[in-house]
């Protein structure tokens, strides 16, 4: 029986049921866990971080729609690759989502975390990470190095290592999505990294068992989207709030928000564009760009390297302003 013909009042109203239906199955899905031990695909970069990570893990900022639909996609193109590498290639893929643990000396687990699987290669498993992103981040990565470049992607490194350290593997693969096309980044075990990292876990571990924190230490980079952020900046959101009416600096603020992802696309490019000119002195590209480039070299301390003793003469504290600004409608 052929259907009935819809009208625009039917498809206007199912255009708002696809909207608001769509919206409310995110955020149906948007929920805190509560977490014993540190996460190894969540080390970040911030000590304070990492603790309320733990301690706080009930007072953490929920993401919105928007992320959560990143996420999703995330998972689904994960299964996709599973496909095109496993099923179209005749490659096998085993012990997916496998748990693995990070133990102190006392044998306590400190940190958990799960590899999205392994491959059979000639009768041995290798194991594999999945990362999908967007386009212009994809094209910045094409080695290990590249991973070094941002917060997120550093992240991605030290859980590639703890699990490598945590089963006693020598190598790993990165395998990288954007999406239709994968890229594969080869990864060895770092032996001086591994260590770095547990023997900071380990100290982490010992703060969260006494619920000590170090003091914030403000970084627009990590600081600005922290879902921990109300906890850190305690002395601001304790007091009452002033409240302005100023169209001008709100027509401003609103601008800010819309130019962000022109910030953040701006930057993968430059550094895209930037690596792929990597040794090459003089040159143009059609007729509107010249670009140069030299060899330089550039000294530098490295305080991560120093014992906690010989940085502290040189220590001093200065005060700055931290301002953070969230867009609440
Ligand atoms: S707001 Fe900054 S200092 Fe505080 S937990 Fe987050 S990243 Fe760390």
């Amino acid at each position: 029986m052929p259907y009935a013909f819809a009208n625009l009042q039917d498809a206007s109203s199912l255009a708002d049921y696809i909207v608001d239906k769509r919206l409310s199955v995110l955020n149906g899905k948007i929920s805190r866990y509560p977490k014993r031990a540190f996460t190894c695909s969540d080390i970040h970069e911030c000590d304070c971080y990492m603790l309320h990570s733990v301690l706080d893990w009930d007072k953490r900022e929920l993401h919105d729609a928007g992320l959560q639909a990143i996420f999703d996609a995330g998972n689904k193109e994960e299964e996709n690759v599973k496909n095109r590498i496993g099923y179209e290639l005749g490659l096998e893929f085993v012990e997916t989502q496998s748990p693995f643990e990070i133990k102190n000396r006392a044998g306590e687990v400190i940190a958990s975390g799960k590899i999205d699987g392994k491959i059979l290669w000639h009768g041995k498993a290798v194991p594999v990470e999945i990362k999908s992103m967007n386009e212009n981040s994809f094209n910045m990565i094409n080695s290990l190095d590249d991973f070094k470049k941002k917060p997120l992607y550093r992240k991605y490194l030290r859980q590639m290592q703890l699990y490598l350290y945590g089963n006693g593997q020598e190598a790993g693969l990165f395998i990288i999505s954007n999406f239709r096309t994968e890229k594969i980044i080869l990864v060895t075990l770092d032996y001086s990294e591994c260590e770095y990292i547990l023997a900071r876990l380990e100290r982490l571990w010992e703060m969260k068992k006494k619920g000590t924190f170090p003091t914030p230490e403000y970084k627009p980079e990590l600081c600005d989207r922290c879902p921990f952020s109300s906890l850190c900046l305690t002395d601001v959101s304790n007091k009452p709030a002033d409240f302005i009416n100023n169209e001008a600096l709100e027509e401003k603020l609103t601008r800010r928000e819309q130019l962000l992802p022109a910030v953040s696309e701006y930057k993968d490019l430059d550094e895209e564009i930037k690596a792929t000119f990597k040794q090459i002195p003089h040159a143009f590209v059609g007729q509107s760009f010249e670009i140069t480039g030299k060899e330089q070299i550039r000294k530098s301390v490295d305080t991560k390297a120093m014992p906690d003793d010989v940085k502290a003469p040189y220590m001093k504290e200065t005060s700055c302003w931290i301002c953070k600004i969230k867009q609440i409608k």
